[in-house]
């Protein structure tokens, strides 16, 4: 497959690189394109798209790149790229930076489910400090049904439900999955650092 030419545009490589650099505390700018980290990335084969590429696209400005980016909206954070990297660069830090500024711009998401799976996971450690399975399924579910109710898609909600119920009993029998309900005793700590999140994104929303 042969990829497009990147282009270099002055006037927008500043900003971006930098906003990226500060926001996800990574240095970009030592990557010297070794592709280390594109060797052992899990979906960089099948999305055509690797750690070192997204970093390009950054450093040239691209910002409409970088933010409809399959490796943004596919990464699983596995760091993988991160420990391989003679310089440390956390590419999974990079790509949550990247779906965050996605989102501050109103851009709709690469993958719909990415957002809602993150929503559901925020919503649940919010609540109860820490994530609960049951929770945090039932959450991320009931947003990909109401999804498929509104496009009146009746394979959809049962291809969704068996999907669902198939990863449930998976998890279950891995011991992966959590009946009870378990809290952290400080909960109003958690919301407390949720809160000074919310207002850090706000500000960013605002701008300087
Ligand atoms: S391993 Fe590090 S230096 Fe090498 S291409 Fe990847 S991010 Fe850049
Ligand atoms: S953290 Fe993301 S970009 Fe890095 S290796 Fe894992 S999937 Fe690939």
């Amino acid at each position: 497959m042969t990829l497009p030419r990147l282009v270099y545009e002055k006037q927008k490589t500043p900003s971006f690189a930098e906003e990226v650099m500060e926001r996800s505390g990574q240095n970009i700018m030592a990557c010297y394109q070794c592709k280390k980290c594109a060797a052992g990335c899990p979906v960089g084969k099948e999305i055509s798209m690797t750690p070192d590429r997204l970093i390009r696209m950054i450093i040239f400005g691209d910002r409409e790149g970088a933010l409809f980016n399959p490796l943004v909206w596919r990464c699983v954070s596995c760091y993988t790229c991160g420990t391989r990297c003679a310089n440390g660069i956390q590419v999974g830090r990079i790509t949550e930076t990247l779906k965050q500024m996605a989102r501050e711009s109103k851009y709709e998401p690469l993958v719909p489910r990415v957002k809602e799976f993150h929503n559901a996971f925020c919503a649940s450690a919010k609540h109860m400090g820490r994530v609960n399975e049951m929770e945090f399924m039932g959450l991320y579910e009931m947003k990909n049904i109401l999804h498929e109710i509104k496009n009146h898609n009746l394979k959809g909600i049962v291809d969704e439900l068996l999907e669902q119920a198939k990863t449930g009993i998976a998890m279950g029998r891995k011991k992966r999955m959590h009946f009870g309900v378990e809290r952290v005793r400080d909960r109003s700590e958690i919301k407390r650092l949720f809160k000074i999140s919310e207002e850090q994104d706000e500000q960013h929303l605002m701008g300087p």
